[in-house]
């Protein structure tokens, strides 16, 4: 079977029409968050990166160069002579440089139109608040913050401030999950009933992913969100309403001392699907598999998870995409596109929150051994 390649414009095409649509469903209770930045269409927008570490430096960037509707426009770091060069790489003005604790200046600069905020995951919600409070529009990493009231905080600041909000979830604008979002709503299919997926490295050294005060948590905070955001995806993109959970042994206790090393967990969904997910910094796996009621018709991906690479197949035979761009180019240009449109994100806060409240719901079983309810 030959590979569906998709060109660019086909792809972006079918992104912004569903892009628009979804949009359009939402725009009632988004009224009331009309961004207070006026952004002309026809510009590009400039983008701003807080935190110059692997990511930012070896994915958004790249990626951000291959958009159609931004560019990079600043940055925030703590490193001024990491700033000047990157100023003088990527072109923009020495001026847009900030330090984490001057990024209330960017109200001043209208180059900056959309802060990304790529720290530690515990320091997120701080940058939010602080791009939000300077008038930029946001896009955050996953996880979107290391708790449910940081999130809550995190979203307060950007409807206040009247600002758009999104997380980086790069994975709702690859076509392998897009095919898992599209088989969940098929009448065809009747809704998953059973899914599963691992997603887990082994950690070499320990590293602020390791740290509770930076990281929030463990592998569930980092790699376990895909599996959370995979699993919701097959329920038709709705959020589960109970979750058993457990930790795995710690095997090297040395490096976890205040996160847990592997989190196996189970979550239940409205329409009956039940998920089990493992994560863990201990092993490797990366895949995801979703199958109706007997099996009959099912999704397997994998790899499911990284920037490229990924293969899968269905009941109907193996799946092959190949994107033209990177993933996260694709995600910028469609929030791009939100923000000029003055429409909320495919991927919003309120998103990141719920992925938080079952974040909190996992460790809340793992610690209690019981089953616990997810309040929406
Ligand atoms: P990293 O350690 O490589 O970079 C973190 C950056 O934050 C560095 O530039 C560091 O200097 C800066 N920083 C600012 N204050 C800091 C502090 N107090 N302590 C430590 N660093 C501080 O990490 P990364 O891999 O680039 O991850 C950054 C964020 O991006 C995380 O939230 C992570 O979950 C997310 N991420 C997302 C993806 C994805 O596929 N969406 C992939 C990797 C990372």
């Amino acid at each position: 079977m030959n590979p569906p390649t998709l060109t660019r414009r086909k792809f972006v095409g079918q992104l912004s029409i569903t892009a628009a649509a979804l949009a359009f469903a939402r725009r009632g209770i988004a009224a009331d968050t009309a961004p207070s930045t006026t952004t002309a269409a026809g510009r590009k927008l400039g983008v701003a990166l807080v935190g110059l570490g692997s990511y930012a430096t070896g994915q958004l960037v790249p990626a951000l160069l291959q958009t159609q509707n931004c560019h990079v426009a600043g940055v925030v770091t703590g490193s001024p002579e990491k700033g000047k060069k990157w100023a003088s790489d990527y072109g923009f003005s020495e001026k847009s440089v900030y330090g984490y604790d001057t990024m209330a200046r960017m109200a001043d600069n209208p180059e900056i139109d959309i802060v990304y905020v790529v720290t530690p995951n515990a320091l997120h919600s701080e940058h939010v608040i602080a791009a939000a409070q300077a008038g930029k529009h946001v896009i955050s990493e996953k996880p979107f913050t290391a708790t449910v009231a940081q999130a809550e905080a995190a979203m307060a600041a950007c409807a206040k401030a009247k600002v758009r909000l999104s997380i980086g979830y790069r994975l709702h604008f690859d076509p392998y999950h897009q095919t898992l979002i599209k088989m969940a709503k098929d009448p065809a299919v009747g809704g998953f009933k059973k899914g599963s997926g691992n997603f887990s490295f082994t950690m070499g050294r320990k590293v602020w992913r390791a740290e509770k005060a930076l990281a929030g948590g463990g592998p569930i905070m980092d790699l376990g969100v895909y599996l959370i955001q995979g699993a919701c995806m097959a329920a038709g993109g709705v959020a589960p309403i109970a979750v058993t959970a457990h930790e795995g042994p710690k095997t090297r206790p040395d490096m976890f001392t205040d996160v847990e090393e592997t989190m196996i967990f189970q979550l239940e969904f409205p329409n009956g699907l039940i998920f089990d997910g493992s994560t863990s910094y201990q092993q490797n796996g990366n895949e995801i598999r979703a199958e109706s009621a007997g099996g009959k018709e099912f999704i397997h991906i994998r790899p499911a998870f990284g920037y490229d690479g990924l293969r899968g197949e269905t009941q109907a035979g193996p799946l092959s995409f190949k994107l033209p761009v990177k993933q996260q180019a694709l995600q910028m240009d469609d929030f791009a596109a939100c923000v000029r449109a003055n429409l909320p994100s495919r991927v919003p806060g309120e998103m990141g929150l719920r992925d938080m409240k079952i974040i909190e719901a996992i460790y809340a079983a793992a610690s209690s051994g019981k089953r616990v309810e997810i309040k929406a």
